[in-house]
């Protein structure tokens, strides 16, 4: 994996290619470059393109060009979660001779979306653990963690200290699909693990997953990264924004000259009230203030609209 000196902060950016950007990623962007900046650290970026079926192509440069458009430079070389099958599969192994993990022949929803992250409405409900006991019938569809009784809590930077218990909530989760494809939640865990991320920062809708994760790296032996979840981006009606809707893509030319005020948006949606003259800047030196000013008491305590 990579090393950095322990001080560093690490933080990621981790776009899945099956759409452009849009402001909610935005705002998961910036949130997660400010706080890695703030004291000097580095900010990597991936993309998450394990599930092949919900790519779009042409998505995956779209998104590089619209983060550069806006000053977002990452450090390093951009990783792909699609060339990580040798990583992902000695971490699956090291499970399976701890016996963490069992094969299953449920059918379920879940198993076929599980290379994506999930958000709201797509997590399906609790795996009952039919198949926990050797029960697997005849084809392997998936590879299930068994979920511990125990709860999991951690200090997330913004919510406080989130508990989840796992066997009551997502139960036996899926990492990897029996046709050998790999799920997010392995492979969210190994991808951060060897880009020696130590800070997560996304939007809220991945902080019922990161007990998952959590469990994950316990099992594994990997350093648990610090949490930081933003509110969501909402539409005017406080409904969820959907992936439509406030695209951002240099690709639609849609991004060319709205780079400052977006970018102040973002800042004053994080709540980090930047003095009015800053609009007029350009947007590296939007970044530069927010990196130096960043106050993480500040963040708010709910999402909204962003005000543009
Ligand atoms: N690729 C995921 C998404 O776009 C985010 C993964 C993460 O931040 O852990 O929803």
């Amino acid at each position: 994996m990579a090393t950095f000196p322990d001080h560093l902060v690490v933080g990621r950016f981790a776009p899945s290619p099956t759409g452009a950007l849009h402001t909610g990623s935005l705002v998961a962007a910036v949130g997660s470059y400010l706080m890695a900046k703030q004291g000097g650290g580095r900010w990597v970026l991936r993309l998450d393109d394990l599930d092949r079926s919900r790519q779009v192509p042409g998505m995956a440069d779209d998104i590089l060009r619209t983060l550069e458009s806006f000053g977002l430079l990452w450090d390093g070389e951009v990783a792909f979660q699609s060339r990580h099958q040798d990583d992902y599969q000695h971490f699956f192994e090291l499970l399976q001779q701890a016996g963490s993990i069992y094969p299953c022949s449920c059918s379920r929803k879940e198993i076929a979306r599980s290379a994506s992250a999930p958000h709201p409405g797509d997590e399906g409900v609790r795996y009952p653990g039919s198949c926990r006991d050797g029960k697997t019938g005849a084809a392997i569809r998936s590879w299930r963690v068994r979920a511990p009784e125990a709860e999991i809590c951690f200090s997330d930077l913004r919510n406080g200290r989130y508990c989840q218990k796992l066997s009551a909530v997502s139960g036996d989760f899926v990492i990897r699909r029996g046709d050998g494809e790999f799920a997010y939640q392995l492979a969210v865990v190994v991808d951060d693990y060897l880009a020696g991320v130590n800070q997560v920062v996304r939007g809220d809708d991945l902080l019922s997953s990161t007990p998952r994760q959590i469990y994950l790296q316990k099992l594994l032996g990997l350093p648990q990264p610090d949490y930081c979840h933003l509110p969501l981006v909402t539409g005017p009606d406080g409904l969820k924004l959907s992936k439509r809707d406030h695209l951002i893509s240099s690709q639609l030319g849609n991004v060319v000259g709205r780079e400052r005020s977006l970018l102040f948006a973002v800042l004053h949606f994080l709540g980090q009230n930047p003095p009015a003259e800053l609009a007029e800047c350009p947007p590296a030196a939007i970044l530069e203030w927010g990196a130096t000013h960043f106050q993480l008491l500040h963040l708010p305590a709910h999402g909204g609209t962003l005000g543009i």
